[in-house]
Protein backbone atom coordinates (compact mmCIF):
# COMPACT_ATOMS: atom_id res chain seq x y z
CA UNK A 1 0.00 0.00 0.00
CA UNK A 2 1.44 3.32 -1.10
CA UNK A 3 -0.06 6.10 -1.90
CA UNK A 4 1.37 9.71 -2.41
CA UNK A 5 -0.84 13.03 -1.88
CA UNK A 6 -0.19 16.86 -2.23
CA UNK A 7 -1.77 19.57 -0.39
CA UNK A 8 -1.28 22.88 -1.73
CA UNK A 9 2.12 22.56 -2.79
CA UNK A 10 3.75 25.39 -4.23
CA UNK A 11 8.20 25.53 -4.88
CA UNK A 12 8.98 29.21 -4.86
CA UNK A 13 12.92 29.34 -6.11
CA UNK A 14 13.19 33.35 -5.26
CA UNK A 15 10.31 35.77 -5.10
CA UNK A 16 9.96 35.81 -9.14
CA UNK A 17 10.15 32.02 -9.49
CA UNK A 18 7.20 30.12 -8.56
CA UNK A 19 8.06 26.73 -10.09
CA UNK A 20 5.56 24.59 -8.54
CA UNK A 21 1.83 26.60 -7.58
CA UNK A 22 -0.41 25.35 -5.31
CA UNK A 23 -0.93 21.51 -6.26
CA UNK A 24 -3.50 19.26 -5.14
CA UNK A 25 -2.66 15.68 -6.40
CA UNK A 26 -3.34 12.20 -5.09
CA UNK A 27 -1.75 9.64 -6.74
CA UNK A 28 -3.11 5.98 -5.69
CA UNK A 29 -1.76 3.19 -4.71
CA UNK A 30 -0.26 0.62 -7.30
CA UNK A 31 -1.05 3.74 -9.79
CA UNK A 32 1.27 4.79 -12.60
CA UNK A 33 1.05 8.41 -13.01
CA UNK A 34 2.45 10.33 -15.33
CA UNK A 35 3.44 14.46 -15.16
CA UNK A 36 3.64 15.81 -18.50
CA UNK A 37 4.22 19.30 -20.11
CA UNK A 38 6.40 21.21 -21.51
CA UNK A 39 10.40 22.33 -20.38
CA UNK A 40 10.25 24.43 -17.46
CA UNK A 41 6.75 23.62 -16.77
CA UNK A 42 7.78 22.22 -12.92
CA UNK A 43 7.68 18.73 -13.37
CA UNK A 44 10.73 17.79 -12.16
CA UNK A 45 10.66 20.15 -9.01
CA UNK A 46 7.40 18.58 -8.30
CA UNK A 47 9.15 15.11 -8.41
CA UNK A 48 11.81 15.91 -6.78
CA UNK A 49 9.85 17.34 -3.83
CA UNK A 50 8.23 13.70 -3.51
CA UNK A 51 11.52 12.35 -3.16
CA UNK A 52 12.84 14.99 -0.53
CA UNK A 53 15.21 16.11 -2.69
CA UNK A 54 13.78 19.70 -2.52
CA UNK A 55 11.91 21.68 0.26
CA UNK A 56 8.69 22.19 -0.33
CA UNK A 57 7.94 26.12 0.06
CA UNK A 58 4.57 25.80 1.28
CA UNK A 59 1.59 23.04 1.50
CA UNK A 60 1.84 19.24 3.03
CA UNK A 61 3.25 16.30 1.25
CA UNK A 62 2.13 12.71 2.21
CA UNK A 63 3.05 9.54 1.55
CA UNK A 64 0.78 6.66 2.53
CA UNK A 65 -0.79 9.44 4.51
CA UNK A 66 1.95 10.47 7.08
CA UNK A 67 3.12 13.61 6.57
CA UNK A 68 6.69 13.67 4.97
CA UNK A 69 7.98 17.78 4.82
CA UNK A 70 9.95 17.03 7.00
CA UNK A 71 11.46 13.31 6.46
CA UNK A 72 14.71 13.24 4.67
CA UNK A 73 15.11 11.32 1.17
CA UNK A 74 16.94 8.14 2.59
CA UNK A 75 13.88 7.16 5.14
CA UNK A 76 11.06 7.99 2.69
CA UNK A 77 11.17 4.66 0.99
CA UNK A 78 11.22 5.76 -2.42
CA UNK A 79 13.23 5.12 -5.21
CA UNK A 80 14.12 7.92 -8.03
CA UNK A 81 15.75 6.66 -11.95
CA UNK A 82 16.79 9.69 -13.77
CA UNK A 83 17.71 10.10 -17.17
CA UNK A 84 21.22 9.57 -16.60
CA UNK A 85 21.69 6.17 -15.26
CA UNK A 86 24.24 7.20 -12.40
CA UNK A 87 26.02 3.97 -12.52
CA UNK A 88 29.24 3.34 -11.07
CA UNK A 89 31.81 3.05 -13.53
CA UNK A 90 34.13 1.21 -11.77
CA UNK A 91 31.70 -1.40 -10.49
CA UNK A 92 30.16 -4.35 -12.08
CA UNK A 93 26.31 -4.89 -12.94
CA UNK A 94 25.82 -7.19 -9.40
CA UNK A 95 27.74 -4.48 -7.18
CA UNK A 96 25.58 -1.54 -9.07
CA UNK A 97 22.52 -3.20 -8.26
CA UNK A 98 23.61 -4.58 -4.65
CA UNK A 99 25.23 -1.09 -3.75
CA UNK A 100 21.76 0.28 -1.76
CA UNK A 101 21.68 -2.77 -0.36
CA UNK A 102 25.07 -3.36 1.02
CA UNK A 103 25.23 0.35 2.08
CA UNK A 104 22.01 -0.92 4.36
CA UNK A 105 23.95 -3.82 5.89
CA UNK A 106 21.80 -6.07 4.37
CA UNK A 107 22.89 -9.83 4.74
CA UNK A 108 25.01 -11.18 1.70
CA UNK A 109 22.77 -14.29 1.32
CA UNK A 110 19.72 -11.87 1.44
CA UNK A 111 21.86 -9.62 -1.18
CA UNK A 112 22.85 -12.26 -3.85
CA UNK A 113 18.81 -13.45 -3.59
CA UNK A 114 17.69 -9.57 -4.33
CA UNK A 115 19.91 -9.06 -6.91
CA UNK A 116 19.42 -12.65 -9.13
CA UNK A 117 15.45 -11.77 -8.34
CA UNK A 118 16.03 -8.51 -9.81
CA UNK A 119 18.03 -9.68 -13.03
CA UNK A 120 15.72 -12.55 -13.60
CA UNK A 121 13.07 -10.03 -13.94
CA UNK A 122 15.36 -7.60 -16.05
CA UNK A 123 17.03 -10.36 -17.88
CA UNK A 124 20.30 -9.04 -16.61
CA UNK A 125 21.56 -12.45 -15.71
CA UNK A 126 24.09 -12.93 -17.91
CA UNK A 127 25.54 -9.66 -17.75
CA UNK A 128 26.81 -9.31 -14.07
CA UNK A 129 29.93 -9.35 -14.24
CA UNK A 130 30.44 -6.73 -16.31
CA UNK A 131 31.09 -2.71 -16.12
CA UNK A 132 28.83 -0.42 -17.14
CA UNK A 133 30.94 0.89 -19.88
CA UNK A 134 30.34 -2.67 -22.04
CA UNK A 135 26.39 -2.13 -21.74
CA UNK A 136 24.57 -0.65 -24.32
CA UNK A 137 22.15 2.22 -23.23
CA UNK A 138 19.59 -0.07 -22.90
CA UNK A 139 20.98 -2.03 -20.52
CA UNK A 140 22.49 0.53 -18.65
CA UNK A 141 19.04 2.12 -18.08
CA UNK A 142 18.04 -1.67 -17.15
CA UNK A 143 20.57 -1.61 -14.19
CA UNK A 144 19.44 1.84 -13.11
CA UNK A 145 16.17 0.21 -12.76
CA UNK A 146 17.46 -2.96 -11.27
CA UNK A 147 19.18 -0.92 -8.82
CA UNK A 148 15.50 0.70 -8.46
CA UNK A 149 13.91 -2.34 -7.67
CA UNK A 150 16.34 -4.38 -5.65
CA UNK A 151 15.33 -1.78 -2.45
CA UNK A 152 11.77 -3.00 -2.58
CA UNK A 153 10.87 0.85 -2.45
CA UNK A 154 6.95 2.15 -1.94
CA UNK A 155 6.77 4.10 -4.96
CA UNK A 156 9.20 4.87 -7.37
CA UNK A 157 10.22 7.88 -9.14
CA UNK A 158 11.37 8.48 -12.95
CA UNK A 159 12.63 11.57 -14.32
CA UNK A 160 12.30 11.85 -17.93
CA UNK A 161 14.30 8.39 -17.56
CA UNK A 162 14.45 7.52 -21.31
CA UNK A 163 15.53 10.43 -23.11
CA UNK A 164 18.60 9.30 -23.48
CA UNK A 165 17.97 6.59 -25.49
CA UNK A 166 17.67 6.24 -29.20
CA UNK A 167 13.77 6.01 -30.44
CA UNK A 168 13.82 2.49 -31.20
CA UNK A 169 15.44 1.51 -27.72
CA UNK A 170 12.34 4.15 -26.30
CA UNK A 171 9.56 2.61 -27.90
CA UNK A 172 11.38 -0.32 -26.18
CA UNK A 173 12.12 0.18 -23.11
CA UNK A 174 8.18 1.98 -22.55
CA UNK A 175 6.40 -1.36 -22.74
CA UNK A 176 9.21 -2.78 -19.97
CA UNK A 177 8.91 -0.08 -17.76
CA UNK A 178 5.03 -0.84 -18.50
CA UNK A 179 5.29 -4.53 -18.26
CA UNK A 180 7.31 -4.20 -14.63
CA UNK A 181 4.49 -1.91 -13.40
CA UNK A 182 2.13 -4.60 -13.77
CA UNK A 183 4.75 -7.43 -12.47
CA UNK A 184 5.80 -5.58 -9.46
CA UNK A 185 2.44 -4.08 -8.50
CA UNK A 186 3.78 -0.77 -7.59
CA UNK A 187 3.33 3.53 -7.18
CA UNK A 188 4.63 4.66 -10.08
CA UNK A 189 5.17 8.52 -10.97
CA UNK A 190 6.48 9.13 -14.06
CA UNK A 191 7.81 12.44 -15.75
CA UNK A 192 7.95 13.26 -19.73
CA UNK A 193 7.65 16.16 -21.84
CA UNK A 194 6.56 13.26 -24.54
CA UNK A 195 2.91 13.01 -25.18
CA UNK A 196 2.94 10.30 -26.78
CA UNK A 197 4.73 8.45 -23.56
CA UNK A 198 2.14 9.67 -21.44
CA UNK A 199 -0.40 8.75 -23.15
CA UNK A 200 1.18 4.76 -23.46
CA UNK A 201 1.81 4.59 -19.79
CA UNK A 202 -0.15 6.46 -17.98
CA UNK A 203 -3.01 5.28 -15.93
CA UNK A 204 -3.83 8.52 -15.70
CA UNK A 205 -2.18 11.93 -16.49
CA UNK A 206 -1.31 14.80 -14.83
CA UNK A 207 -0.91 17.69 -17.85
CA UNK A 208 1.23 20.71 -16.40
CA UNK A 209 1.45 24.74 -17.38
CA UNK A 210 3.79 27.51 -15.90
CA UNK A 211 3.88 25.27 -12.80
CA UNK A 212 -0.36 24.75 -12.33
CA UNK A 213 -2.26 21.48 -13.18
CA UNK A 214 -4.28 22.06 -16.56
CA UNK A 215 -6.10 18.71 -16.14
CA UNK A 216 -5.95 15.23 -14.79
CA UNK A 217 -7.26 12.81 -16.30
CA UNK A 218 -7.48 8.86 -18.35
CA UNK A 219 -5.26 9.59 -21.49
CA UNK A 220 -8.41 8.73 -23.56
CA UNK A 221 -10.09 11.49 -21.45
CA UNK A 222 -7.76 14.08 -21.99
CA UNK A 223 -7.97 13.55 -25.78
CA UNK A 224 -11.39 13.12 -26.16
CA UNK A 225 -12.55 15.80 -23.50
CA UNK A 226 -9.81 18.51 -23.17
CA UNK A 227 -10.26 21.41 -20.84
CA UNK A 228 -8.73 24.08 -22.78
CA UNK A 229 -6.49 24.53 -25.70
CA UNK A 230 -3.38 23.96 -24.10
CA UNK A 231 -4.08 20.38 -23.20
CA UNK A 232 -6.19 20.00 -26.46
CA UNK A 233 -3.04 21.10 -28.11
CA UNK A 234 -0.38 19.42 -26.06
CA UNK A 235 -2.36 15.32 -26.08
CA UNK A 236 -2.44 14.03 -29.99
CA UNK A 237 0.04 14.11 -32.53
CA UNK A 238 0.34 16.41 -35.26
CA UNK A 239 -1.60 18.76 -32.65
CA UNK A 240 -4.78 19.71 -33.10
CA UNK A 241 -5.73 22.75 -35.72
CA UNK A 242 -7.16 25.99 -34.64
CA UNK A 243 -9.42 28.61 -36.16
CA UNK A 244 -10.19 31.70 -34.91
CA UNK A 245 -13.78 32.43 -35.86
CA UNK A 246 -17.40 33.30 -34.93
CA UNK A 247 -20.35 31.84 -34.98
CA UNK A 248 -23.52 33.56 -36.76
CA UNK A 249 -27.27 32.06 -36.60
CA UNK A 250 -28.20 32.54 -40.52
CA UNK A 251 -30.53 29.29 -41.54
CA UNK A 252 -29.15 27.15 -38.72
CA UNK A 253 -25.74 28.00 -36.83
CA UNK A 254 -22.82 28.97 -39.05
CA UNK A 255 -18.79 28.89 -38.44
CA UNK A 256 -16.82 31.94 -39.79
CA UNK A 257 -13.44 32.02 -39.52
CA UNK A 258 -12.00 35.53 -38.80
CA UNK A 259 -10.72 36.15 -42.31
CA UNK A 260 -14.54 34.69 -43.62
CA UNK A 261 -12.86 32.64 -46.28
CA UNK A 262 -14.05 29.48 -44.23
CA UNK A 263 -17.96 29.25 -43.66
CA UNK A 264 -19.78 25.88 -42.90
CA UNK A 265 -22.85 25.13 -41.31
CA UNK A 266 -22.79 23.27 -38.13
CA UNK A 267 -24.49 19.78 -37.26
CA UNK A 268 -27.48 20.24 -35.68
CA UNK A 269 -26.54 18.52 -32.53
CA UNK A 270 -23.90 21.29 -31.53
CA UNK A 271 -26.78 24.33 -32.14
CA UNK A 272 -28.71 24.05 -28.36
CA UNK A 273 -25.36 24.75 -26.84
CA UNK A 274 -23.62 26.93 -29.27
CA UNK A 275 -26.02 29.43 -29.95
CA UNK A 276 -25.28 31.13 -26.71
CA UNK A 277 -21.98 32.26 -27.97
CA UNK A 278 -23.26 33.57 -31.31
CA UNK A 279 -20.86 36.42 -31.98
CA UNK A 280 -18.56 35.85 -29.41
CA UNK A 281 -14.96 35.21 -30.66
CA UNK A 282 -14.53 31.52 -30.15
CA UNK A 283 -11.84 28.94 -31.94
CA UNK A 284 -12.79 25.98 -33.47
CA UNK A 285 -10.47 22.78 -32.66
CA UNK A 286 -10.17 19.85 -35.76
CA UNK A 287 -7.95 17.06 -35.38
CA UNK A 288 -5.82 16.21 -38.25
CA UNK A 289 -7.22 12.72 -37.85
CA UNK A 290 -10.82 14.15 -38.53
CA UNK A 291 -10.03 14.86 -42.10
CA UNK A 292 -10.64 12.01 -44.29
CA UNK A 293 -10.73 11.84 -48.50
CA UNK A 294 -13.88 10.60 -48.73
CA UNK A 295 -17.19 11.94 -46.66
CA UNK A 296 -17.31 9.32 -43.51
CA UNK A 297 -20.41 10.76 -41.45
CA UNK A 298 -23.65 12.18 -42.61
CA UNK A 299 -22.44 15.55 -40.73
CA UNK A 300 -19.09 15.56 -43.30
CA UNK A 301 -18.10 19.26 -44.33
CA UNK A 302 -16.71 19.56 -48.00
CA UNK A 303 -13.70 21.75 -48.80
CA UNK A 304 -11.24 22.41 -51.04
CA UNK A 305 -7.91 22.63 -50.63
CA UNK A 306 -3.93 23.33 -52.16
CA UNK A 307 -1.20 21.19 -50.71
CA UNK A 308 1.31 22.90 -49.59
CA UNK A 309 3.68 20.24 -47.82
CA UNK A 310 3.09 16.63 -48.18
CA UNK A 311 4.83 14.28 -45.50
CA UNK A 312 4.06 10.54 -46.38
CA UNK A 313 4.81 8.07 -43.93
CA UNK A 314 3.90 4.60 -45.49
CA UNK A 315 0.80 4.31 -43.68
CA UNK A 316 -1.02 7.34 -43.75
CA UNK A 317 0.63 10.98 -44.93
CA UNK A 318 0.26 14.59 -43.55
CA UNK A 319 -0.97 17.20 -45.75
CA UNK A 320 -0.38 20.57 -44.94
CA UNK A 321 -2.50 23.31 -46.35
CA UNK A 322 -4.16 26.74 -45.49
CA UNK A 323 -7.84 27.06 -44.16
CA UNK A 324 -9.98 30.34 -43.02
CA UNK A 325 -6.11 31.87 -43.07
CA UNK A 326 -4.46 28.78 -40.75
CA UNK A 327 -2.01 26.47 -41.86
CA UNK A 328 -3.38 23.05 -41.03
CA UNK A 329 -2.24 19.55 -40.89
CA UNK A 330 -4.53 16.52 -41.16
CA UNK A 331 -3.38 12.97 -41.08
CA UNK A 332 -5.35 10.65 -44.04
CA UNK A 333 -4.68 7.18 -45.38
CA UNK A 334 -1.14 6.37 -47.03
CA UNK A 335 -2.09 5.45 -50.03
CA UNK A 336 -3.09 8.38 -52.40
CA UNK A 337 0.64 9.98 -53.41
CA UNK A 338 0.00 13.70 -53.42
CA UNK A 339 2.41 16.48 -54.38
CA UNK A 340 2.35 19.78 -53.18
CA UNK A 341 0.07 21.99 -55.23
CA UNK A 342 -2.29 19.30 -56.13
CA UNK A 343 -5.73 20.75 -55.37
CA UNK A 344 -7.99 17.92 -53.98
CA UNK A 345 -11.01 17.47 -51.91
CA UNK A 346 -11.40 16.42 -48.17
CA UNK A 347 -13.81 16.25 -45.63
CA UNK A 348 -14.01 17.36 -42.20
CA UNK A 349 -15.83 15.26 -39.46
CA UNK A 350 -18.30 17.68 -38.39
CA UNK A 351 -19.55 15.29 -35.75
CA UNK A 352 -16.16 15.35 -33.63
CA UNK A 353 -15.32 19.25 -33.41
CA UNK A 354 -13.76 21.19 -30.44
CA UNK A 355 -14.68 24.64 -29.75
CA UNK A 356 -12.64 27.06 -27.19
CA UNK A 357 -13.92 30.09 -25.62
CA UNK A 358 -11.21 33.03 -27.26
CA UNK A 359 -10.94 35.06 -24.41
CA UNK A 360 -9.61 32.26 -21.59
CA UNK A 361 -9.04 29.51 -23.98
CA UNK A 362 -11.22 26.93 -22.03
CA UNK A 363 -13.59 24.46 -23.69
CA UNK A 364 -17.20 25.52 -24.71
CA UNK A 365 -18.80 21.29 -23.66
CA UNK A 366 -20.62 20.81 -26.45
P1 LIG B 1 10.46 20.74 -15.91
O1 LIG B 1 10.89 19.53 -15.16
O2 LIG B 1 8.99 20.75 -16.21
O3 LIG B 1 11.27 21.01 -17.14
P2 LIG B 1 11.49 22.19 -13.62
O4 LIG B 1 10.72 21.65 -12.49
O5 LIG B 1 12.88 21.66 -13.82
O6 LIG B 1 10.64 22.02 -14.97
O7 LIG B 1 11.58 23.76 -13.49
C1 LIG B 1 10.47 24.59 -13.25
C2 LIG B 1 10.91 26.04 -13.16
O8 LIG B 1 11.74 26.23 -12.02
C3 LIG B 1 11.73 26.53 -14.36
O9 LIG B 1 11.38 27.85 -14.60
C4 LIG B 1 13.14 26.41 -13.86
O10 LIG B 1 13.99 27.34 -14.52
C5 LIG B 1 13.00 26.74 -12.38
N1 LIG B 1 14.02 26.08 -11.55
C6 LIG B 1 14.26 24.76 -11.47
N2 LIG B 1 15.24 24.49 -10.57
C7 LIG B 1 15.62 25.69 -10.08
C8 LIG B 1 16.59 26.10 -9.10
N3 LIG B 1 17.34 25.21 -8.45
N4 LIG B 1 16.70 27.42 -8.84
C9 LIG B 1 15.92 28.33 -9.47
N5 LIG B 1 14.99 28.01 -10.38
C10 LIG B 1 14.84 26.73 -10.69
Amino acid sequence: MATVELKNVSKIYSENVKAVDNINLKIEDKEFLVLVGPSGCGKSTTLRMVAGLESISTGEMFIDEKLVNDIQPKDRDIALVFQNYALYPHMTVFDNIAFGLKLRKIDKNEIQKRVKNVSDILELSDLLNRKPKALSGGQRQRVALGRAIVRNPKVFLFDEPLSNLDAKLRVQMRTEISKLHQKLGVTMIYVTHDQTEAMTMGDRIVVMKDGSIQQVDTPLNLYRKPVNTFVAGFIGTPSMNFIEGKFLINNGLEFNSLDESFVFLLPEKYIKKLENWSSRNIKLGIRPESFSYEPNHDDSVKIKIKISVFEPMGNESFLYFNLGGKEIVSRVPGIIEQKVGNEIDLYINADNLYFFDELTGNTIYV
